[in-house]
């Protein structure tokens, strides 16, 4: 049983879930449909829309499609389909991101560090700005931004990653004190080391650098997408109701050591 379906009803829900097609978007979006919800997932390249679409051949309580979450038409559009397939919309999950190319700064082309501000940011602001009103109608609604231990710390030759995770950080704050009276409730996750294709070439080309990461974790391993499925779908439920504006690590207790 996945930790979604062990807790959770929502029932009656609409979600839009970015980064669908494969990893911890994936794990989410197919956790809110086996616990009743609608959902729009937004994914990257057409194969990963049909991956997605296959949870729901019918398409009876999933659309997904393909697109550039950096695009403002992505947002109209995703929004749209939620109103216009589902009525509403009470779920918004902020996944989608990309890391940057390992490196010194003096090394980073200035179209890098744009893709990844523009994946990880733009695209947060984007889908909420499209979201706000559907979302405040839906009173309450939910925001979950994906952050990452990234914003916490700095990783060293990751300037451009950093920087965009701790804007993640910072955005989440800030939406939560402007929205909190308008009924929407925005949160965000960080999560620690998962296993997903976003790190597969470290740990199939530096085994011993990514085993070192391990032993950093307390919990004595990497984690996985269902392991942040379980935090984010409490983050979109009542009994959540009293938090605003936090960013919740969910690493094995990395941040405590
Ligand atoms: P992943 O690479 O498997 O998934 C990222 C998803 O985002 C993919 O589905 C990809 O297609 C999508 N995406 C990227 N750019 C996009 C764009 N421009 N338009 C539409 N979709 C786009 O990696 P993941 O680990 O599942 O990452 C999900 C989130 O978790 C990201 O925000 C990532 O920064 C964050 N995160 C991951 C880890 C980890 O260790 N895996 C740690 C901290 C934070």
């Amino acid at each position: 049983m996945s930790p979604g379906e062990a807790a959770f009803d929502f029932t009656g829900r609409v979600a839009l879930v970015t980064g669908a097609g494969r990893g911890i978007g994936h794990a989410i979006a197919q956790a809110l449909l086996e616990t009743g919800a609608e959902v729009v997932g937004v994914s990257r390249t057409d194969e990963s829309a049909r991956r997605l679409a296959q949870l729901d051949p019918e398409g009876e309580r999933l659309v997904s499609f393909a697109a550039d979450v950096a695009s403002e038409q992505a947002a109209e559009e995703a929004v749209g389909a939620a109103l216009t397939r589902f009525g509403r919309l009470d779920i918004l999950i902020n996944n989608a991101g990309q890391r940057s190319k390992r490196g010194p700064i003096s090394e980073l082309d200035i179209s890098d560090w744009d893709e990844v501000q523009a994946t990880n940011v733009r695209s947060m602001y984007l889908f909420c700005r499209a979201a706000e009103r559907p979302l405040r109608e839906a009173g309450p609604g939910y925001v979950v931004n994906v952050g990452s231990l990234a914003g916490f710390f700095g990783i060293g030759y990751a300037a451009a990653y950093s920087a965009s995770k701790g804007a993640v950080a910072q955005l989440t704050k800030s939406l939560a004190a402007d929205w909190a009276s308008s009924g929407i409730q925005v949160n965000a996750v960080a999560p620690g080391y998962i296993e997903t294709d976003m790190n597969a070439d470290l740990r199939r080309d530096d085994p011993d650098r990514a085993r070192a990461f391990g032993e950093r974790i307390p919990l004595g391993r990497w984690g996985r997408p269902d392991d942040v499925v379980g935090p984010v779908l409490f983050l979109c439920t009542p009994a959540a109701g009293y938090i605003h504006g936090v960013v919740l690590p969910v690493d094995g207790g990395v941040l405590a050591r």
